[in-house]
């Protein structure tokens, strides 16, 4: 939440102040009845494996249209449902949501036994003991092989408690899922714990993708992750790409596989099936 700007004197300071307090009060009662509601769906968004040129799965990515705010970004709710414990009902909603759409999917045959649906995990939802438990039986009761969800985690995620965190992605790597570490390389990860990680993919954040055609730095850590991640034997994925110029250095570098603007947004589930089995052009002519 960002605090008002440019404000001449303390009374418009005071009002913004008070405009944002109530609108978080508002979103956070408003999360409370979401799900019911039926106000929450989830958009999809492609994610292109460059060896192929096709559409080797999707980020589930939560959306919120509310009645009383309209659109609200997950950049400003999602934060608002940790801080209140909310995340974990509609964290819950998301992984049914995005397990019943993979089975919709599969049953149809628009999808192959490769393709694979990502969800977003809150370290909240992590923290619970039996998090990894009710994920297997939520997708062995979907009749679904586990290598078809991905579970994806922040850095930070992880910090929260170590531990326990560490032993439920092993418990899922065990049993067949995907783990992903979400935004890497803005955390604490340090190489010494990265060895120890039960994952198997990095997502290379879009901090390090957004000017990688102009910015040197940020071309080494690029290559330098995606070298690393190799050594590990983790597969990479870059966020956020663009621009043609940052796909073509992606693929130089050998990165695995591609999610942005460049090939879509998130989309709604109608529109994903049209564009799902066509070859990404922009990922054939790199
Ligand atoms: P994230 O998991 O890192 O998701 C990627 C974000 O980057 C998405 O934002 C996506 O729309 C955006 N993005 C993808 N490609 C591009 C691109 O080429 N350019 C630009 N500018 N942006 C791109 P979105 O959907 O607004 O989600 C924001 C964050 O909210 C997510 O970041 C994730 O941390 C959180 N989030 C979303 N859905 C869920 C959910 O179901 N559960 C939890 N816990 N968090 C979620
Ligand atoms: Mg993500
Ligand atoms: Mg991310
Ligand atoms: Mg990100």
């Amino acid at each position: 939440l960002a605090l008002p700007q440019n404000v001449g004197c303390w009374q418009g300071y005071n009002d913004q102040l008070e405009h944002l307090l109530q609108r978080r009060t508002g979103l956070r009662n408003g999360l409370r009845t979401a799900v019911q509601q039926h106000e929450l769906y989830l958009a999809y968004q492609p994610k292109v494996d460059l060896e192929s040129n096709q559409v080797c799965g999707v980020e589930a990515l939560l959306r919120w249209d509310s009645p009383v705010y309209g659109h609200v970004s997950p950049a400003e709710f999602i934060p608002l449902a940790e801080a209140s414990g909310e995340i974990l009902g509609v964290g819950a909603w998301v992984i049914q949501e995005a397990v019943a759409a993979l089975v919709r999917w599969r049953c149809r045959g628009d999808v192959d036994d490769a393709f694979s649906v990502a969800v977003n995990v809150a370290p909240l939802q992590l923290a619970q003991p039996d998090f990894a438990q009710r994920l297997m039986q939520c997708v062995s009761a979907a009749g679904l092989p586990p290598h078809c969800l991905e579970i994806e985690v922040t850095e930070s995620g992880l910090m929260q408690d170590m531990e326990l965190a560490l032993r439920q992605l092993q418990a899922l790597s065990q049993a067949g899922f995907r783990v992903a570490i979400d935004d890497f390389g803005t955390g604490y990860s340090s190489l010494a714990y990265l060895k120890k990680l039960p994952v198997s993919v990095l997502k290379i954040d879009r901090a390090f993708i957004r000017e990688l055609d102009t910015n040197v730095a940020d071309q080494k850590l690029t290559e330098t992750v995606i070298g690393m991640a190799g050594l590990f034997g983790f597969s990479t994925v870059a966020e956020g790409v663009e621009h043609y110029a940052q796909l073509k250095l992606l693929k130089d570098m050998k990165c695995d596989v591609i999610q942005g603007f460049i090939f879509a947004p998130p989309l709604k589930e109608a529109v994903l099936l049209k564009i799902i089995k066509q070859p990404m052009c922009n990922a054939v002519t790199v």
